[in-house]
């Protein structure tokens, strides 16, 4: 496994991949990896003879109050189990390396940057998608696979590589789960035994919802209502948006489309946690 900290390394190996025309597939991540990120990098080697992997915690994407400094670090067990995984490169630089002392330009997340997610993380998707661009030009994939997990971040990233005509294709890989639905995170070393035994109740809640819009239901209130009764009954448990959105803008609709995503965000405790779930009603 190659493992890469500065471009001069890089882009020789990418460009020698690019002219004997092998198809790259690439897995962004920040690091701290748990089997989730294995699994997208089980989706790459699907679409892809060559799979590389990102380990960068972009400083961009935090708010000034949030973890950045603390983020989980593993740098060493990382390359462990990528090397299990036998992925061909790993690309590391670190802040200096990815962002010189004065740029200027960053891509425009547009209005769904500034919905749910953004309005707790008001910069947080300017920075994503910023750093998403710079690594989709340094590594140059065929295929670059993302988690439905951050559905908000997948939204986005699609819709910057169709609208900004990035020339690959983007591939969601579904969410792994740990046995009791939390989804895993690498957050999720963030919370206390009790918060840990609460956190299925987003997992619980996205299940009430989806089962409800199964049996028929079409009243947004109502999904909504049915999450929000299973959040309610957790101590503790802060709500800051439980609601549908339809795949096509990111938005709430009512009566529901007959297909879209529950999506959740809590507090627990000091921690958020987001997650969602898919569903496709026969129309
Ligand atoms: P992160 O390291 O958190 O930035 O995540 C890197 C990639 O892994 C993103 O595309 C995430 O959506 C994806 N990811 C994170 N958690 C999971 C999970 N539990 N299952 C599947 N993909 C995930």
């Amino acid at each position: 496994m190659i493992v890469c900290r500065t471009r001069v390394e890089l882009f020789p190996r990418i460009a020698e991949w690019k002219r004997a025309g092998v198809q790259i597939g690439f897995v962004p991540t920040m690091g701290a990896l748990h089997d989730g990120h294995l699994s997208l990098v089980r989706v790459a080697r699907e679409h892809a003879r060559q799979v590389v992997v990102s380990i960068f915690v972009n400083p961009t994407q935090f708010g000034p109050n949030e973890d950045f400094s603390r983020y989980p670090r593993a740098p060493e067990r990382d390359l462990e189990l990528l090397e299990r995984e036998r992925v061909e490169l790993v690309w590391m630089p670190d802040a200096s390396e990815m962002y010189g002392h004065d740029e200027q330009i960053t891509v425009d997340p547009g209005p769904v940057a500034k919905v749910f997610e953004g309005v707790v993380r008001p910069e947080h998707f300017r920075g994503v998608l910023t750093v998403v661009a710079k690594l989709l030009h340094q590594v140059q994939p065929d295929v670059a696979v993302f988690g439905q997990k951050d559905a908000q971040q997948l939204f986005l990233v699609r819709r910057m590589v169709a609208d900004l005509a990035f020339p690959l294709r983007i591939v969601e890989a579904p969410t792994a789960r740990e046995s009791d639905g939390l989804a895993r995170s690498s957050r999720n070393v963030y919370l206390k035994q009790v918060e840990r035994e609460q956190a299925d109740a987003l997992w619980r809640a996205l299940s009430a919802g989806k089962g409800l819009i199964m049996r028929g239901e079409r009243s947004l209130a109502a999904v909504e209502r049915s999450m929000r009764d299973v959040l309610a009954s957790v101590p503790g448990c802060d709500l800051q948006y439980a609601t549908v959105v339809s795949e096509t803008g990111f938005s709430a609709c009512d009566p529901l489309a007959p297909s879209g995503r529950l999506i959740i965000a809590v507090k627990l405790g000091s921690v958020r946690l987001i997650d969602n779930e898919k569903y496709e009603v026969e129309r």
